[in-house]
């Protein structure tokens, strides 16, 4: 468990920007951050961070929250988990106790399984450094490699001890079962009621996935015995899907997205060596083709891969071996071929950094043209194999998104084939309808496959009428996306519903709004739209009916004197922070020359320059504050430790605009916080309006069901109801200016 003032601590620690930068490479635009959605398989980027609301959205597949939402889906964590893992990234100490049997054997199988690889880690580290054959074998093996402690620390490589099962002893009187020695498969059944280790004598190299934690290992041998497999990896688990993970990844990611670009070679050492050369936008993808899986999380980083290989026929085969795939995803794709005598490796560490980058300067090729003039050399003079080579080459380029792109390779394998440019250009179009024509089957049959998924479950309706689903806004411009599917959703509505789509809508307002300012009226003074809205309620003696919002709303009153202190001190600092902007401003020159002005003129400019000045201070500073005040409450919900608080504090805070009428009419839109006044009433307005259209409704029906006596009685109601309906209709009509 964690104290509240630890959890407050780290979740105002956690920027948003920083958190998701871990994982998905984000670019500035505006006041926002955007990159590619890392929940679904984003092409164009979807996924946006604001910094100053603390939260992050995606308008495609609508997955998005706070920095602990988002840890916790990206990362298959529970909220405390999520916190843990934040404590963890920006160094919080969180005194957590060791757990129990019990305890231990309750956690989920997929955490227990980290927990033992973890520990595991360490142990085989610990075996490295303080025991003596991890000294004279595994370290002595390193230390042959030329790994530098750096390197050895920031990839955690270790040693196994060659003793049978030093492992499992080790493991079992720590207290992790036996079940989980095996699931992980760091040990082997030895058919005895015991077990024996899997990478014993192996010098050890943890696979670590992005959110740093290990899910697997490989272990190379050192015995020159050739019965022994030279790597042994661990096998694929729950928490170890190999062909996803990308070895390197996790130690690459920053300098991949820094450098826009990642290389690719082949193994365990070529990623360290590289490494430790400075090349730190090295990875490794174990097996021969990269998967979907991998290509994928490189996206999130960068569009620029490197392939680097061997020199030799094996290493350029390899090196064609899947990448349609990657041009398919629109990834710009070069290669570099060693010499003949070097792997990635050996390259590194023969060569300093500025020849390695000199030779990548000189050498790298783009993967087209290479591949191209490898077929041909390949074909020599035989007719056939140049066929054959050309049609490879042309279904390469026919996988390239760009169709700007594919020609401009139609007119370079031109002149290397020595064929018409036009008619290549025809048979790389050839494959791109093909291709284009076999997604569109592809798309179909998974359409069909979800309608009848969705038939047999019957029509599920959305949670909340008037939200955006995901389904509604497929692109960013979700104002002109949703307003035509929500009217369609809120007529499809009953009655009694729309009391809570108006409940809703003004929920989101105290969530988006709730302590900004409204301006003094003839009925109130200058006051918050909390607490606006609080009276309003209380006129009427109405509250939410739906028990998160009241929730929301209870919060929103309850912290408001907190946020009144916090406020004073605030504007205190902006005020400061204003005075020294004029008086810094004051001092500079600028444009106007001083010197050369008599006394009068002199005055004159200073004055004008001073005015300029301070409206531009009183700007900035109306700017900071109108945004402190619309921030404070929406990042303190989208954090809160409540699930339901928080998603639906996220999913508001996330809306961009509220849907209501008015914007369904009106293209132009103005930004909501610039009509607050007539917004509040707007949608109180509506609100009350909808619970007396129930009421009316509920006396019609009664009437219906009534003797005559009774009926008179409900008639008086109903005109009393209706008269309510004209007051509130006259009221709103005074009030809200339409657009
Ligand atoms: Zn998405």
């Amino acid at each position: 468990m964690i104290d509240p003032q630890t959890v407050q601590q780290i979740l105002d620690a956690a920027d948003i920007v920083d958190v998701v930068s871990d994982f998905v490479s984000l670019k500035r635009r505006g006041a926002n951050w955007i990159g590619l959605c890392p929940f679904h398989n984003d092409r164009n980027p979807s996924f946006y961070v604001s910094r100053a609301k603390g939260i992050c959205k995606c308008f495609s597949c609508g997955e998005g929250g706070s920095a602990v939402n988002f840890i916790m889906k990206h990362e298959q964590l529970s909220y405390p988990e999520a916190l843990r893992w934040l404590a963890r990234k920006y160094h919080i100490d969180i005194a957590e106790r060791e757990l129990t049997d019990e305890e231990r054997q309750a956690k989920s199988e997929r955490e227990a399984m980290l927990m033992l690889n973890e520990w595991a880690c360490q142990y085989f580290i610990k075996q490295l450094k303080d025991t003596q054959q991890g000294r004279e074998v595994g370290l002595t093996y390193f230390n042959e490699r030329g790994f530098n402690q750096t390197s050895l620390d920031k990839f955690r490589l270790g040693y196994s001890n060659s003793q049978f099962d030093a492992f499992y002893r080790a493991a079992t009187l720590k207290g992790f079962n036996r079940d989980l020695l095996f699931s992980t498969g760091l040990c082997v059944d030895d058919g005895h009621g015991g077990g024996k280790d899997r990478f014993r004598g192996r010098v050890m190299f943890p696979i670590i996935n992005l959110a740093d934690k290990v899910i697997g290992f490989g272990g190379r041998t050192l015995s020159h015995d050739k019965q022994v497999a030279k790597y042994v990896n661990s096998p694929e688990s729950i928490i170890y899907n190999k062909s996803n993970e990308l070895y390197g990844l996790y130690q690459a990611r920053r300098d991949i997205t820094r450098q826009d670009k990642c290389f690719i070679v082949e193994g365990y050492a070529d990623v360290i060596s590289m490494h430790q050369a400075g090349f730190t936008n090295v990875i490794a993808a174990s097996g021969t083709a990269l998967t979907e899986g991998q290509i994928h999380a490189i996206r999130r980083f960068t569009n620029n891969v490197t392939e680097m290989f061997d020199g030799d026929a094996a290493g350029i085969h390899a090196a064609l071996r899947g990448v349609d795939m990657l041009l398919t995803e629109g990834f710009n794709i070069k290669v570099l071929r060693l010499p003949p005598e070097d792997d990635p490796d050996s390259f590194a560490r023969s060569h300093n950094a500025t020849e390695i980058q000199q030779f990548i300067d000189e050498n790298e090729t783009d993967f087209i043209r290479f591949k191209a003039n490898i077929l041909l050399s390949d074909a020599q003079n035989d007719p056939i194999k140049r066929t054959e080579a050309i049609t490879d080459v042309v279904k390469s380029i026919a996988c390239i998104p760009s169709s700007i792109l594919r020609s401009v390779y139609a007119k370079e394998c031109s002149a290397i084939f020595g064929i018409g440019e036009d008619v290549l250009l025809r048979e790389i179009n050839k494959f791109v309808r093909y291709n284009r024509q076999k997604r569109q089957q592809d798309r179909d049959r998974e359409k069909a496959a979800q309608q009848r998924a969705a038939q047999s479950q019957g029509a599920t309706p959305s949670a909340e009428a008037g939200a955006p689903t995901a389904a509604d806004a497929p692109t960013l411009d979700t104002t002109s996306a949703t307003p035509a599917s929500s009217a369609r959703v809120e007529k499809a509505k009953s009655k009694s519903s729309d009391i809570q789509i108006q409940e809703r809508a003004v929920i989101r307002l105290i969530i988006k709004y709730g302590y900004c300012l409204l301006p003094a009226t003839p009925e109130h003074d200058t006051t918050t739209v909390t607490q606006h809205i609080a009276n309003e309620l209380e006129l009427d003696d109405m509250s939410f009916s739906h028990p998160v919002y009241k929730q929301i709303f209870d919060l929103a009153r309850q912290v408001l004197p907190t946020f009144e202190q916090d406020f004073q001190q605030f504007s205190a600092e902006v005020q400061t922070k204003k005075q020294q902007y004029i008086t810094s401003q004051m001092q500079q020159d600028g444009d106007v020359n001083f010197e050369d002005m008599d006394s009068a003129a002199l005055i004159h400019a200073l004055e004008r320059k001073q005015k300029a000045v301070e409206a531009q201070a009183t700007a900035r500073e109306r700017k900071q504050i109108k945004e402190y005040r619309s921030n404070y409450l929406e990042k303190l919900l989208c954090s809160h430790i409540d699930d339901a608080v928080r998603n639906l504090a996220c999913e508001m805070a996330a809306e961009p605009y509220q849907l209501s009428k008015i914007h369904t009419q009106f293209a132009t839109i103005v930004d909501e916080i610039d009509r607050l006044p007539q917004l509040v009433d707007e949608m109180i307005y509506n609100w009350k309006n909808a619970l007396v259209e129930e009421l009316i409704r509920q006396v019609k029906e009664q009437i219906g069901n009534a003797s005559s006596e009774q009926q008179i009685v409900l008639m008086q109601q109903l005109q009393e109801y209706y008269e309510l309906r004209r007051q509130l209709a006259t009221l709103i009509g005074d009030r809200v200016v339409t657009p």
